[in-house]
């Protein structure tokens, strides 16, 4: 049998995510192992998934405080405006970042580069073991520790086991926590965008009858399209040729930023909410999509899972430099308390405006055209709205107010 190594945290799952509470926690002196089962050479492909992520103004201060944002920043493009519009209605709702000050909503930054930063990080922390691509064969929890064995043999414990291994988390389901699901019928098309014209950084979304269709600012004379298709429809878009395909864009994006063209491939995401009934069992929280998965609609899945890890570090930190146990229930039962609101209340939120928007019932299409021109006349409440889009409401942890942990 090989000798068993200790570590403080054992992350399984080294996505965004899982990766970047490693790093926080490893920054603030933490031994951490990660494992993921992916390998790097794939995962940090230019063909490994063509989405970008809108990283919200709280997120963004994550990374600065944790030293991965230095390495992103060149392929960020700062959003300075989003407007919202409804199909052809003439309803327009309009946000100025300069309403809240010189900090832009948020960034978006290609997911290739963001793994790029993170993983160049995670090199820099003796007490950092990335293993990938590895998994584990076997976990065994108790009241004292943790301890797993890898497919190659390698026996690892920890204090503490941290889920971040996606929607279909196989550790959440070994520890026999119920997830709840909702499929969304709905599938979003990815794909990037070259234009003629300049978007000046503003992100906009039309809903459509299918769905949200959002145009996302990238660096230079491209845009992102999250396009929420019919889920049946989608198989008959992507076999599209490419004239076809952007004949398809085209009418949907409209002609604002001039002639288009494709600029890579076309991805497909089929949709559902989903939700683990509990965050922690012994020895062991859920963290990003492994406890939740939420629309696209308002591009905060990511968001929320990094608020998770500011949140779990911060725990973790804490009760490490106090010598507590930092995989016991009692400091374990701080998280879930301070994440269950604002998990329950973007899930929910996403959750009634896909509904709200994609729909064509004539009561609905009045109330949200009605709802839209109030918001957008009504300055405070578009202030508190902006301020949640950019992750800076609510009981924030030390890394989202870009202070070190
Ligand atoms: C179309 C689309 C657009 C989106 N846009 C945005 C956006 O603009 N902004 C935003 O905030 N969010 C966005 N999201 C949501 C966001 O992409 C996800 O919330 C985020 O990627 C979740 O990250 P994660 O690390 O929790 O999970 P994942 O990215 O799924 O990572 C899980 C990791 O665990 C590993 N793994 C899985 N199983 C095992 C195992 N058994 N053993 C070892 N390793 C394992 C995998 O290899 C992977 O590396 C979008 C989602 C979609 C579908």
């Amino acid at each position: 049998m090989s000798e068993t190594q200790n570590f403080d945290v054992l992350i399984v799952g080294g996505g965004m995510v899982g990766l970047t509470l490693a790093v926080a926690t490893a920054s603030a002196g933490l031994s951490v192992c990660v494992v993921d089962r992916q390998d790097p050479r794939d995962a940090l492909d230019a063909g490994f998934d063509g989405r970008v992520s809108a990283i919200a103004a709280g997120s963004a201060r994550l990374f600065q405080s944790i030293g991965v944002w230095q390495a992103m920043e060149t392929d960020a493009q700062p959003i300075l405006d989003i407007r919202v519009s409804d199909g052809d209605a003439p309803w327009f709702l309009h946000y100025d970042h300069t309403d809240l000050g010189d900090e832009p909503f948020g960034h978006i930054v290609e997911n290739r580069n963001i793994r790029a930063a993170l993983h160049a990080r995670a090199g820099d922390f003796d007490g950092l073991d990335h293993r990938a691509p590895a998994s584990i064969d076997q976990v065994t929890r108790t009241n004292h520790g943790v301890d797993a064995v890898l497919e190659d043999g390698a026996h690892v414990s920890a204090r503490v086991l941290i889920a971040a291994d996606g929607r279909s988390s196989s550790v959440r389901e070994e520890a026999g926590i119920r997830l709840v699901r909702r499929p969304y019928r709905q599938t979003a098309i990815v794909c990037t965008i070259a234009h003629e014209r300049p978007h000046e950084g503003v992100a906009q979304e039309r809903f459509l009858t299918a769905g949200p269709f959002a145009i996302l600012p990238m660096t230079g004379n491209r845009s992102s399209l999250v396009w929420t298709e019919r889920t049946d429809l989608t198989p008959a878009m992507l076999a599209l040729d490419d004239a076809a395909f952007l004949d398809e864009v085209a009418w949907r994006f409209t002609d604002y930023l001039g002639a288009l063209s494709l600029a890579g491939p076309r991805w497909s995401y089929p949709l559902e909410l989903s939700w683990a009934v509990r965050a922690t069992d012994r020895r062991l929280v859920l963290i990003g999509d492994a406890a939740h998965a939420i629309h696209p609609i308002a591009g905060q899945g990511l968001n929320l899972g990094l608020r998770d890890v500011a949140a779990l570090a911060e725990i973790l930190v804490d009760a490490h430099r106090l010598g507590l146990d930092i995989g016991s229930p009692t400091t374990l039962a701080r998280y879930p308390r301070w994440r269950r609101f604002d998990v329950a209340s973007m899930s929910i939120v996403t959750d009634a405006l896909n509904y709200l928007f994609a729909n064509d019932i004539t009561p609905l299409k009045l109330a949200r055209g009605v709802g839209l021109n109030l918001v957008d006349r009504m300055p405070a409440m578009k202030r508190v709205f902006m301020r949640h889009a950019m992750g800076l409401i609510g009981d924030l942890p030390r890394l989202i107010r870009g202070e070190p942990l």
